[in-house]
């Protein structure tokens, strides 16, 4: 059956003395197994530290991001290869905010996902909607654009390694979280959408997390619904106590 995550994602905060310290401080927090798998999505340059700290811990390690080559002269950029020799065993991909902001579109993001499952990393991968999309009452249409533009392409075996993220763009990082309703609904629609493509046994095993501001207060009620087996943090997973609560919400 499918695993429950939280996984943070610390997106461009904390240098590495500071996230060393707020990744021993989830770390110290977690004195009995926890109930789900715990991710921490830090920045590239934290990412060998980390592993190494969380290393016999229940802790995982997730880049943010890696390249959509494989490897060679393309200055700035990490590959999938890079992120797995620090121990890290997840990569981020498609986050609403490297799709507005970096230009990353389907084409790419399809890349991205081969090359992190060639290297043996597990896709965090978002999809979600921005808020004129919600309003004009789309949202599935957008959701199903960006699983078949991205995903739909894998074999089954392969699909079997994704963890998707459901983050509605209008709820990242603005206090406006969805409605426990509205993301059953739409986690309910996802697997739908993946049973249709790759069985009812690989959608039951997908774990779909729900993204945009979960926080220690209305995370119970959203992992609450039998679709939502998570979540994926940004703000709150900046303080380990906040992390801590919805780690214990899941
Ligand atoms: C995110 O960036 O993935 C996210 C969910 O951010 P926040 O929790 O801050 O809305």
């Amino acid at each position: 059956m499918r695993k429950n995550i939280v996984a943070g994602n610390w997106k461009m905060n904390k240098t590495l003395q500071e996230g060393i310290e707020l990744a021993s401080e989830v770390k110290n927090m977690l004195t009995q197994t926890p109930e789900c798998e715990v991710v921490l999505g830090v920045p590239f340059i934290h990412l060998a530290a980390i592993a190494a700290l969380v290393k016999d811990s229940p802790i995982k390690v997730s880049a943010e991001n890696c390249a959509d080559e494989e490897q060679g002269a393309y200055t700035g950029e990490v590959s999938a290869a890079m992120v797995r020799s620090t121990g890290a065993e997840y990569v981020i991909l498609g986050h609403s905010e490297r799709r507005a902001y970096y230009h990353e579109t389907c084409e790419i993001l399809k890349k991205k996902t081969l090359l992190a499952l060639k290297n043996n990393l597990k896709p965090i991968f978002c999809i979600g909607e921005v808020k004129q999309e919600r309003e004009a009452g789309k949202q599935n249409e957008v959701v199903k654009e960006q699983l078949e533009g991205s995903l739909f392409n894998l074999l089954p075996e392969q699909f079997s390694n994704i963890v998707l993220a459901y983050e509605p763009v209008w709820a990242i990082g603005t206090g406006l979280t969805a409605t426990p309703e509205q993301a059953q609904e739409m986690h309910a629609y996802i697997r739908s959408l993946i049973a249709a493509k790759y069985g009812q046994e690989i959608a039951d095993n997908t774990s779909i997390l729900y993204g945009g501001s979960c926080n220690a207060q209305n995370a119970a009620s959203l992992f609450a619904n039998p679709d939502v087996d998570g979540g994926l943090i940004g703000g709150a997973a900046l303080k380990a106590t906040d992390f801590k609560a919805i780690i214990d919400a899941r």
